[in-house]
């Protein structure tokens, strides 16, 4: 299988990092061209999800990206890409691919906890460690919208079909097990 990391902005390097160590084949996306490669998985790094959005649209890859995403295709979304993904932001006008029906708060722990570590039971997995940087979490989720995470009463992992959803970073630690539980999914497609 191959997976596509988009690489327009953010921690897309680290994400490849991990598809290296677990022996992934992988691409990048940085430009239209890149759509027409195959791929099996899609990876939205985290970053500034302003920035992405506005990326996406100026290059001409938000629609077909998009479009790919309501087929089907596996997406693995990490902060910035969660919001990407979110149906509606509580505190922004703005929206984005909005293919995952839940609501979500960007920059939702404030300055002062604006990055922090933990660890958090993860669905099927059990405690897995969560770095957060400027991290969103989930404020409401529509029927069918699997839990998968949550921290001090707060959803911070969410999966929908083919959609994944996760508020913290998983590139930054050194645990594989939630690649490799989403990369099962694009093998199996
Ligand atoms: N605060 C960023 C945003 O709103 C997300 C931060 C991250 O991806 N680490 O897009």
């Amino acid at each position: 299988m191959t997976a596509a990391v988009l690489a327009v902005q953010g921690a897309f390097a680290e994400h490849e990092q991990k598809l290296d160590e677990l022996g992934i084949n992988h691409i990048e996306l940085r430009e239209r061209a890149d759509l027409d490669r195959d791929f099996d998985a899609l990876i939205l790094p985290g970053g500034e999800s302003t920035v992405q959005g506005k990326l996406l649209r100026e290059l001409g890859m938000f629609d077909a990206l998009k479009d790919r995403i309501q087929h089907g295709l596996p997406v693995l979304a990490t902060c910035a890409g969660m919001i990407l993904l979110a149906e509606s932001i509580e505190n922004d006008d703005r929206q984005y691919f909005a293919t995952l029906p839940v609501t979500v708060r960007r920059n939702a722990y404030g300055r002062q906890l604006g990055s922090f570590f933990t660890e958090a039971e993860y669905d099927g997995l059990g405690k897995v460690p969560q770095t957060y940087i400027r991290a969103p979490f989930v404020t409401n989720v529509s029927d069918g919208v699997e839990v998968l995470s949550e921290v001090d009463g707060h959803i911070t992992a969410v999966r929908y079909k083919n959609q994944t959803a996760l508020a913290f970073h998983p590139e930054l630690s050194g645990d594989l097990r939630i690649y490799r539980d989403f990369l099962r999914q694009g093998q199996d497609s």
